[in-house]
């Protein structure tokens, strides 16, 4: 099962993509949980980075596919991956593909979560996340059971800094004009299956894996 999570920014693809994970026992290669780390140990990569995510901006390619190497043809990957914030560009994508194919291997499905504007609005502002473990939470959606404390880690729950609203229209944006023609370059591939992300979490996993049943 090799997978690409696309929607925008909000759109629930970390929530979906740990549920995913574990029913299909493969790796989770989110671009933006690399970032967060080298943000979290000072590297250079980290400090680089940092500049255009605090504004709302896509980190450069170069810096992107740098990080990201071949991660997604590591040994853990033998029965796939799931790769949720990468590709984000068209750039993004011919590189993919262009690895893939050198290794034999090809996408098994691009699942879109479909999910308004509006909504993504008050998702964001509500969104919490463990400064230890990284788990997901949203004060409104999926409260932890002690304010700001992480159900699984205790860790202290935070904000991140690229979820303040003026931060996230930037975000909604720049999706719009550099991540969303990946739908159609996707579709063109025949391989795009667009789910519907409104609604709750479960629901959107169930129709996510039947989706998924079919095309495998
Ligand atoms: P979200 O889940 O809210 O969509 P992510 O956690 O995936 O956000 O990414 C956070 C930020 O990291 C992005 O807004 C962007 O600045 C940067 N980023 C993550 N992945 C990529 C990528 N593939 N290309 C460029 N920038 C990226
Ligand atoms: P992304 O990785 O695409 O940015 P997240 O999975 O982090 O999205 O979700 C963004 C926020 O919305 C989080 O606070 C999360 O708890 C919440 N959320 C995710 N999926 C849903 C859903 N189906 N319904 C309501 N809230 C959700
Ligand atoms: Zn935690």
């Amino acid at each position: 099962m090799r997978i690409i999570l696309l929607g925008s920014p909000g759109s629930g693809k970390g929530t979906q993509a740990s549920m995913i994970i574990s029913k299909y026992a493969i790796p989770h290669i989110s671009t933006g949980d690399m970032f967060r780390k080298n943000i979290k140990s000072g590297n250079e990569l980290g400090i680089e980075a940092k500049k255009y995510i605090d504004m709302g901006l896509l980190v450069p390619d170069d810096l992107t596919l740098g990080m990201i190497g071949d991660r997604f043809l590591e040994s853990d990957c033998q029965n796939g991956f799931l790769l949720d914030g990468f590709p984000r560009t068209l750039i993004q994508a011919e590189a993919l593909g262009e690895e893939l194919k050198r290794a034999g291997k090809n996408l098994t499905a691009v699942v879109n979560l479909e999910v308004n504007d509006d909504v993504i609005a008050s998702r964001m502002t509500g969104r919490r996340v463990c400064s230890k473990c990284g788990a997901n939470y949203n004060l409104v959606f999926n409260k932890p059971q002690e304010e700001d404390i992480c159900d699984k880690c205790h860790g202290q729950l935070i904000t991140r800094d690229d979820d303040k609203l003026a931060t996230v229209i930037n975000r909604l944006q720049v999706y719009k004009n550099e991540t969303q023609p990946l739908i159609d370059y996707y579709k063109g591939k025949g391989i795009l299956v667009t789910v519907n992300g409104e609604q709750d979490a479960e629901i959107v996993f169930n129709n996510i894996c039947s989706t998924l049943e079919k095309v495998r």
